[in-house]
């Protein structure tokens, strides 16, 4: 027989928790474990990323590269005008990993040139890239080996609008809502540098009206707990306030006042990219590298794919239903022919 399960009682008269008179099980260090775990793992965020109406141009490689400090396109060839035209979206996968003091992080941005480009161009192919993804990882989840499952789920679409025009437009209205129940829409207001303070306030503002006005549910901040200190509401109330993020990106590094930044240069002066009086550009990095890297994730698994599953068990019941109910209409009229034929026979 095996003897019963005992708690370790602590020790007294040493120091820290085996001086404490509760008894020390040891599952304190369990966020440690997971901690040494996840760091060995390494990290995985996907990302991808949309143009809105109107040519290409809004500056999508240039923040990546801003964002993550890492060049995507560098055999990219800028197509002609005549080839956008008949371009039709395409969708784009690079995949990089970076490594920052040991952590590991695999980042995979899905680009779509051609989106809005041309006139009858259609989201068709992301929303299908999206389904995919998600078809995927339910296959995987669902097959026999389930232990190295890559997940290549799209966590975070940012979504550029364009800032030449007044507000969204149709396209970028009817792309949203088409993508908003699959995944997590962070709206950014592109070159945000051709604005002025005023316009960005109130391009701000329409473009928060448009997205309530047209039902569009774009990713949403969760609540700080009350009992959460008062800087980190103060920064979750400031991120709330900043949607969409308008931004400015540009890979020329400068110096000035002893320090290295990005920047861009004009006439009048110089734009500092990671200046907080001139562009949202680090905070939106901050939120989705420091602080809402998971969310993101998980809201993707707990409601986007959750949903996405649920349809999918549906349609499949629905199947064997109506298979079974197929199946038993076959035997029924089976049985009635070969009724009529034994009666028949009788006659
Ligand atoms: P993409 O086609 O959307 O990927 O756009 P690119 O990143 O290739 O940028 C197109 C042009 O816009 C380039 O000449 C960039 O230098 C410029 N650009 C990129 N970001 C900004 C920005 O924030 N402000 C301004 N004014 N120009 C930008």
């Amino acid at each position: 027989m095996s003897s019963p399960v005992r708690f370790h009682s602590s020790r007294k008269g040493k120091k820290g928790l085996l001086n404490s008179t509760i008894e020390y099980v040891g599952f304190a260090t369990l966020p440690n474990q997971v901690h040494r775990k996840t760091l060995k793992k390494g990290f995985a965020l996907l990302m991808s990323l949309f143009l809105s109406v109107g040519e290409s141009g809004l500056g999508k490689s240039t923040l990546i590269k801003s964002l993550f400090l890492t060049d995507l396109y560098k055999d990219r060839k800028v197509p002609s005008a005549q080839e956008r035209i008949n371009q039709t979206v395409g969708i784009i996968k690079h995949t990089i990993g970076i490594e920052e003091k040991g952590i590991k992080l695999r980042l995979t941005i899905i680009d779509t040139p051609g989106f809005g480009d041309a006139i009858n161009n259609t989201w068709q192919q992301v929303d299908d890239y999206i389904d995919q993804q998600f078809e995927q990882y339910f296959r995987d989840e669902s097959g026999l080996n389930r232990r190295n499952i890559q997940d290549n789920r799209v966590h975070c679409c940012l979504y550029f609008i364009s800032p030449f025009s007044h507000g969204l437009r149709p396209l970028d209205v009817e792309c949203m809502k088409a993508l908003h129940e699959k995944v997590n829409i962070v709206p950014v207001l592109a070159k945000a540098d051709s604005l002025t303070r005023a316009e960005v306030c109130r391009k701000k503002m329409k473009i928060r009206e448009q997205i309530k006005q047209f039902g569009i549910n774009i990713y949403q901040f969760p609540e700080c707990d009350s009992d959460e200190d008062e800087d980190l509401k103060k920064q979750d109330q400031t991120l709330k306030d900043s949607i969409p993020f308008a931004v400015i990106g540009s890979n020329v590094q400068m110096e000035g006042k002893g320090r290295r930044f990005r920047g861009r240069v004009y006439p009048w002066g110089v734009v500092e990219v990671e200046d907080p009086a001139h562009s949202d550009f680090l905070l939106l990095r901050n939120m989705l590298v420091r602080t809402h890297m998971q969310d993101l994730k998980e809201v993707t698994q707990e409601t986007h794919y959750e949903n996405y599953r649920a349809e999918c068990i549906h349609k499949m019941t629905q199947m064997v239903v109506q298979d079974r109910k197929r199946r038993m209409q076959e035997v029924l009229e089976r049985i009635q022919e070969q009724m009529q034929h034994s009666q028949r026979g009788g006659c």
